[in-house]
């Protein structure tokens, strides 16, 4: 994909010895609105651009981080720009996916709830081992929350997920998002994507 190779930043030389390039598919998965664009592309290119949304269509965008034991892991981010609705592509979807990204708007408790739909889903149809992450985006809008970060956190902690409240907007915890799973891929927790 030539979107990906271009906006993906360069994995450092392998220099053999004990370096590794892991590859991870990651999904992204949430109502409509909560921010998961918004969220990859400050990941993937460290600014907050509302405008550059997908509308159509999956977009598939990678990131690769260096690890200090010189392996890297290339996050292989899938975001299904509302295609989530058809349950016809879902097995698609999730296929291989060793990460899913569950967010929802803590301003929202709508989107809090199609998240715990979502993970009911992942149980059913992901694969076994997958490793979930609950996000509460839009950390930054306190003063309209109505998800309390106890909520997002019991649930989680229930259904065996990372929890982490971010915001795309600051770029509050949006680094320690992606470093949740790339902790545990080291650990060994998260079978290879290949
Ligand atoms: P998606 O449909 O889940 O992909 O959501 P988008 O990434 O398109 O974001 C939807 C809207 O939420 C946009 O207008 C963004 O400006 C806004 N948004 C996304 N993340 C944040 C955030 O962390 N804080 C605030 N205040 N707004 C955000």
């Amino acid at each position: 994909d030539r979107d990906s190779r271009q906006l993906g930043r360069p994995s450092p030389e392998n220099g053999g010895g004990d370096a590794k390039n892991l590859r991870v598919k990651l999904v992204l998965l949430g109502d409509s609105g909560v921010g998961k664009s918004c969220i990859v592309l400050r990941f993937v290119r460290g600014q907050f651009d509302p405008t550059s949304k997908v509308t159509v269509g999956a977009s598939f965008l990678s990131q690769t981080i260096a690890l200090q034991d010189s392996t890297t892991v290339k996050f292989e981010i899938w975001d299904t720009a509302g295609q989530e609705r058809y349950a016809a592509l879902a097995p698609l979807y999730y296929r291989g996916a060793a990460v899913a990204v569950i967010a929802y708007d803590i301003t929202s408790p709508e989107s809090f709830s199609k998240a715990q739909y979502w993970v009911k889903e992942l149980q059913k149809h992901g694969s076994p081992d997958i490793v979930m992450a609950l996000v509460g985006n839009k950390a930054d809008l306190q003063e309209k929350r109505e998800v309390a970060v106890e909520d997002g956190m019991d649930y989680a902690e229930k259904n065996g997920m990372f929890f982490i409240e971010t915001s795309a907007k600051t770029a509050d915890n949006i680094n320690e998002l992606f470093e949740v799973s790339d902790n545990l891929f080291t650990i060994g927790q998260v079978p290879p994507y290949l």
